[in-house]
């Protein structure tokens, strides 16, 4: 409408161009896509390891939260999916299978393999909330025009768990959860909103009263919680009301990451039980939920967040030694071999380019220290220390 919004709208365009993942991603060696694989990525080992080390904090956290992991299946049989809903409500997005005349899905989300889990001994009331993550990689069709990167694609992981609890537990738990949200999020240094998605016009499963209980106690939580958030009328899930966490990407557009749905329909439809302190049978209800949500996604808002310059810890390239002379190459493969023992990533650029062409190199790479040896340090048993924003230390 005007000309300085104009103005500020280009610079966005500019700004994500610099930090655009489906750019930074290959060009840092952090994954590729082929289309021999439409929507599904190639994660490379330099990805790896940010993907390693996201989730080894991801699991130090859940540990501390009392929560248990378990991997479950990801072909499964299509009568599963019936009793579970998907197929008659989810099918358009699920990949099958057909072998020796049985008829298979390959899993879009992980909860039916969870109610079978929770369903393998008898439950106490004494064990709820029971909470039980999983890492689950799940496949959803998605038309090949709306994929995109590692934000929209066919096969992607979940971080995901089922928490088994009653009624009465649900609005605490939920202020639980968003605790561990805002933990995680703040972690990474991420700003996220927030909005609670009610009962869609078609296509739902439960009774009324149970959509109207399930969405109260998720507004009572978000209220208690305290950050502000909107309310996206029948954008909820098939089963039940949901609290969506959504992060923004480099041109301010937000995407959906993690998410907390209540259900009381599964429960049922697995005839899931938990003996009561007074001794009778009773359902419990489940709170499926994950945090980082999809973890290409998140990996993907990672990249454009940081715009490629990972945090240490993080970091695949963490330290690079550059060897200003022939001469001095032992030398820096001693100091390597120093910081790998520490535990640190490092290699060598001991080739014949000019110190300076290795150094900016190095820069280039995103490598957050980088280590030059020459006589001096050689000498001195010392290294001189520069960051890859070229901020200099000196000898150390
Ligand atoms: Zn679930």
């Amino acid at each position: 409408p005007d000309r300085k919004l104009l103005k500020e709208h280009l610079q966005i365009l500019e700004e994500a161009k610099k930090r655009d993942h489906k750019i930074l991603g290959p060009k840092l060696d952090l994954f590729t896509l082929h289309e021999e694989a439409p929507g599904i990525p190639f994660i490379h080992p330099k990805g790896m390891t940010i993907w390693n080390r996201l989730l080894d904090y991801w699991r130090e956290c859940h540990k501390r939260a009392g929560y248990v992991e378990i991997k479950t299946p990801t072909i499964l049989i299509k009568e599963l999916w019936e009793r579970s809903g998907h197929i008659q409500n989810y099918s358009e997005n699920m990949f099958f299978t057909s072998h020796e005349e049985r008829d298979f899905a390959i899993k879009p989300m992980n909860c039916p393999g969870a109610m079978l889990y929770y369903n393998e001994k008898n439950h106490s009331y004494r064990e709820l909330p029971w909470r039980v993550a999983e890492i689950g990689q799940v496949h959803r069709f998605e038309p090949s025009g709306s994929l995109s990167g590692l934000f929209r694609v066919r096969s992607f992981h979940q971080d995901d768990a089922h928490i088994f609890l009653k009624l009465s537990d649900v609005q605490s738990e939920v202020i639980k959860i968003l605790s561990l949200v805002q933990e995680i999020y703040s972690t990474f240094g991420l700003t996220y909103e927030l909005a609670l998605a009610t009962r869609p016009e078609k296509q739902t499963i439960g009774s009324d009263e149970a959509w109207d209980i399930s969405t109260k106690s998720l507004k009572a939580a978000l209220d208690v919680h305290g950050l502000p958030f909107k309310i996206n009328e029948g954008d909820g899930a098939f089963y039940g009301p949901k609290i969506d966490i959504y992060i923004h990407d480099a041109l301010k557009r937000l995407w959906q990451c993690g998410t907390i749905q209540l259900d009381m329909s599964l429960p049922e439809r697995f005839s899931l039980e938990f003996t009561d302190a007074d001794g009778t049978r009773q359902r419990p209800l489940i709170l499926h939920r994950t945090i980082l949500g999809s973890v290409e996604r998140f990996f993907g808002s990672l990249i454009e967040f940081y715009a490629g310059k990972f945090p240490l810890w993080l970091s695949p390239v963490q330290v690079r030694i550059v060897s200003v002379a022939t001469r001095h190459a032992d030398y820096a493969k001693e100091v390597q071999k120093v910081l790998q023992e520490k535990g640190f990533i490092t290699d060598v650029d001991d080739s014949n380019e000019s110190v300076s062409k290795k150094i900016r190199d190095a820069q280039l790479a995103q490598y957050n220290y980088i280590l030059t040896v020459g006589d001096q340090e050689l000498e001195h048993k010392s290294i001189a220390l520069r960051t890859r924003d070229n901020v200099v230390h000196g000898e150390l």
